[in-house]
């Protein structure tokens, strides 16, 4: 990867957020706070992150001219999500700095350059076959075995854009259902639990890593993050080493989340990749009100060039996604003692949909 843009903010200039959602919403709330201004471009008229910025621009990724206006009034431009169009991106780069670098994008957006990016590295991820027809499904799983999870190679997440292919099923049905010419097979890992680190580089090279998280989703969407994961600090410093690599092998500048599945071997627990995240993740939320810094704010530290925080967890931590009619609990949840609420000021619950999320911190290590 080519060696990131210098960029060196002060107080007072302004970063570009591309993305509206819960992420970008609480990116701008950390800018606030380190005196910096954020202009917020999204497609969505009903972004949650235009409700906290004075700059917002409502277009389509598409649109050049909104584009450019975007980049001229700002001096690095950053992103919450990683499926920004690459056309996007490349107008934005050609004026001003885009980090994380937009050429990290092409690995992160497609499961199979990812799981190869990651296997070159010489670290574990689960048996995985690329998928382009019918007969390659057939051939992938007599390789790989059932049970299977089949995953389109771009625009999965929350468990979308996946199913599960055990012994009995009809791999041709499935297949049909899936509705891509581009998929992967992955081997199903029994996992003992599944965690993800949340680490920080700066363009210098620095990496810090907050403490590895311990993730329970329900109905494929994280429901709970606990902080630290019920992990040895042995496999939880492997944990660390594994996003550490990754990022600096991606040359990274800002945050990403590495999700790994925990499985027992005969040699030990060890931990297999299954996917990374250019961007701040819900995994890291907990670290707003649980560590003396946010995965938010080392973002921002990252991309204006200042020094990284060195971040301290206050306690045992856990993290509760409000998803769907949750919200509706807001109340009660406001009585709990010790609980910090965080709503992201969407509109309708609709099912699935992050509405959300409380923190709790103890106060003292179990
Ligand atoms: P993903 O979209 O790849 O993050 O997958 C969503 C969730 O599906 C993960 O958090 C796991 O709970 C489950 N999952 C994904 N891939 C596998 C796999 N190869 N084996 C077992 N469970 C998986």
């Amino acid at each position: 990867m080519t060696a990131p843009l210098k960029v060196k903010l002060k107080p007072g200039d302004t970063i570009g957020i591309l993305g509206g959602g819960q992420l970008g919403r609480m990116l701008a709330m950390a800018a606030a706070r380190l005196g910096l201004r954020c202009h917020v471009f999204s497609p969505d008229p009903d972004s949650p992150a235009f409700d906290v910025v004075l700059n917002a621009t409502c277009a389509e990724y598409a649109d050049v001219e909104a584009l450019e206006l975007f980049a001229n009034d700002v001096d690095v431009i950053t992103y919450e999500f990683e499926n920004v169009p690459s056309a996007a991106a490349m107008v934005l780069g050609a004026r001003r700095p885009v980090l994380p670098d937009r050429k990290i994008l092409e690995t992160t957006q497609d499961r199979l350059a990812e799981k190869d990016f990651v296997k070159r590295l010489g670290i574990g991820t689960a048996d995985y076959a690329d998928v382009s027809s019918a007969a390659s499904l057939w051939a992938a799983i007599s390789r790989i075995g059932l049970p299977a999870v089949l995953k389109t190679r771009r625009f999965g997440y929350d468990g979308k854009g996946q199913a599960i292919i055990r012994a009995g099923d009809d791999p041709d049905r499935i297949w049909d259902d899936l509705g891509t010419k581009s998929a992967i097979l992955e081997a199903f890992i029994p996992f003992q639990c599944e965690i993800s680190v949340i680490a920080a580089r700066s363009a210098d090279g620095h990496v810090e890593c907050f403490d590895v998280t311990e993730n329970e989703h329900r109905d494929h969407i994280l429901k709970i993050s606990r902080a630290p994961a019920n992990i040895s600090d042995a496999l939880a410093s492997e944990a660390r080493a594994v996003a550490e690599k990754i990022a600096s092998a991606l040359n990274y500048v800002g945050v990403l989340a590495v999700e790994m599945f925990v499985v027992q071997c005969e040699a030990g627990p060890k931990v297999l990749v299954n996917e990374i995240a250019p961007r701040v993740h819900n995994s890291g939320h907990w670290t707003l009100d649980g560590a003396s810094i946010s995965q938010f704010e080392q973002h921002i530290r990252a991309i204006a060039g200042w020094p990284l925080g060195k971040p301290v967890r206050h306690g045992p931590v856990t993290m509760t996604n409000l998803i769907g009619d949750d919200i509706n609990d807001y109340e009660q949840w406001l009585t709990i003692p010790g609980a910090t609420i965080h709503l992201y000021g969407k509109g309708a619950p609709r099912p699935g949909r992050k509405m959300g999320h409380v923190t709790q911190v103890s106060a003292r290590e179990k």
